[in-house]
């Protein structure tokens, strides 16, 4: 049975190997060339002339799938846990070859952390293979830099940790595994549905050693034997620690089980309740869209917004794409953060819909040829309660939306059932 070891780099995944390994049923590999090797079969026969000549996918699928019981082949143990942080990426060649059911240990830890264990790698290692893609001298911003570019090891991880599909990852936090083993390492056994093994914490061993001098970094993976967490004292600048910030906020939205959108039905159902007073809205010939300041305005706010996933500029409450959300007139934060804004449309938007429609020779009092039924009238028990309550009071509670909100003196407060 496969599973795979990804997740960020430097946040403990050599610890959680060799933690794993003590289970005589587990075999948690080395960094492995597994993935690569799939895929450069898979690029190989694709471009190779003599087979694209003669092609027999039965062959390159048999191949391709072959390539990780090959690599496995002396290994006694039944579970067997694949490291390499290109997993995540290669969830359809996992699906395609391996097994139909991907579970993937997702190891992260601060980015500010594990900034320092490489700086304090690098430092230690001139000539090492990042140093490799800098160009001398060596500052500190200068690695710095490079580590949170796109080309880095680092940024490729977190990339792919925002873009995968949560349901097949299993995040293991660095400090968690450290203040709390047990139950972290019960986590996993539990993602990974399989049996319980009592693991020791205290006189971890690192059965599988690397030779980290092919990295140029001869310590690279070394394991203590107990679980102390190394401080490096290493001051980042503040730019460094701000950018460290926002890759740890978006991480851990990734993470947080309680910020996974709505349910499908349930964000149909939020558009539905728009989309209604929308076409109300259109029908009575009033706003729809606001000004790009306004707009700029709310996304403003839910970039500060607990609810905000920077990954994909979206909501996480009610599940819509912001950059839509924002620029209609009617819609409003789920939360209370930003509301309605025809004035704005009616004020600003309004007349430039009238300047153009007048350039093509239709005034809005023409409109009613392309919304022929302005007469219809929506009953106000049929409409859906799209505003909160006006001047409340600290402690008010109200429900909208089927779910129930509180105001704290600030903003309405989403109360979890
Ligand atoms: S809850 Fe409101 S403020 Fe927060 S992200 Fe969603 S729409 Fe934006």
């Amino acid at each position: 049975m496969y599973y795979f070891l990804a997740g960020m780099p430097r946040a403990g995944s050599t610890l959680l190997a060799a933690i794993l390994n003590q289970n005589p049923d587990i075999h948690v590999s080395t960094s492995s060339p597994v993935v690569h090797l799939m895929w450069q079969i898979q690029e190989h026969l694709t471009t190779d002339d003599f087979y694209r000549s003669h092609p027999k996918p039965k062959f390159q699928r048999t191949l391709i799938s072959s390539v990780i019981d090959a690599y496995y082949q002396e290994q006694q143990e039944r579970y067997i846990i694949d490291k390499n942080r290109s997993w995540i990426t290669s969830l359809p060649l996992i699906h395609n070859h391996i097994t139909h059911e991907p579970k993937i240990l997702c190891p992260v830890r601060k980015t500010s952390e594990i900034l320092q264990s490489f700086l304090k790698l690098m430092q230690q290692y001139p000539g090492n293979m990042i140093d490799e893609n800098i160009k001398p001298p060596y500052t500190l911003q200068k690695r710095c830099d490079y580590l949170l570019s796109t080309s880095s090891v680092l940024m490729a991880s977190v990339q792919q940790i925002l873009n995968a599909p949560k349901h097949s990852l299993h995040f293991i936090d660095y400090d968690e595994l450290l203040s709390h083993p047990k139950e972290t390492i019960e986590s996993v056994y539990q993602f990974l549905d399989i049996p319980h093994y009592e693991h020791s914490f205290i006189d971890i061993e690192n059965q599988l050693q690397e030779d980290d001098t092919v990295y140029g970094m001869p310590t690279m993976h070394n394991v203590k034997s107990s679980l102390v967490k190394t401080i490096h004292d290493i001051q980042l600048p503040d730019d460094i620690l701000k950018k460290c910030d926002k890759i740890d906020v978006a991480i851990r939205y990734q993470m947080t089980e309680e910020h996974s959108y709505p349910s499908l039905p349930d964000q149909g159902k939020n558009l539905a309740k728009f989309t209604f007073q929308l076409v109300k809205k259109a029908l009575q010939g009033g706003a729809l869209v606001v000004s790009q300041e306004v707009k700029e305005q709310r996304l403003e706010v839910c970039r500060t917004c607990d609810w905000y996933d920077p990954s994909q500029v979206r909501c996480k409450h009610c599940g819509c794409f912001l950059e839509e959300k924002a620029n209609f007139a009617l819609d409003s934060c789920p939360i209370g953060k930003w509301t309605e804004s025809a004035e704005d449309w009616e004020n600003g938007r309004f007349d430039e819909l009238v300047q153009q429609l007048e350039e093509f020779n239709v005034t809005p009092e023409e409109q009613p040829e392309v919304y022929p039924d302005t007469t219809v009238e929506i009953p106000e028990s049929e409409l859906p309660l799209v505003e909160f309550p006006k001047n409340p009071e600290m402690g008010d509670e109200c429900v909208l939306h089927d779910v129930k909100w509180k105001w704290n003196g600030i903003h309405w407060e989403y109360v979890p059932e």
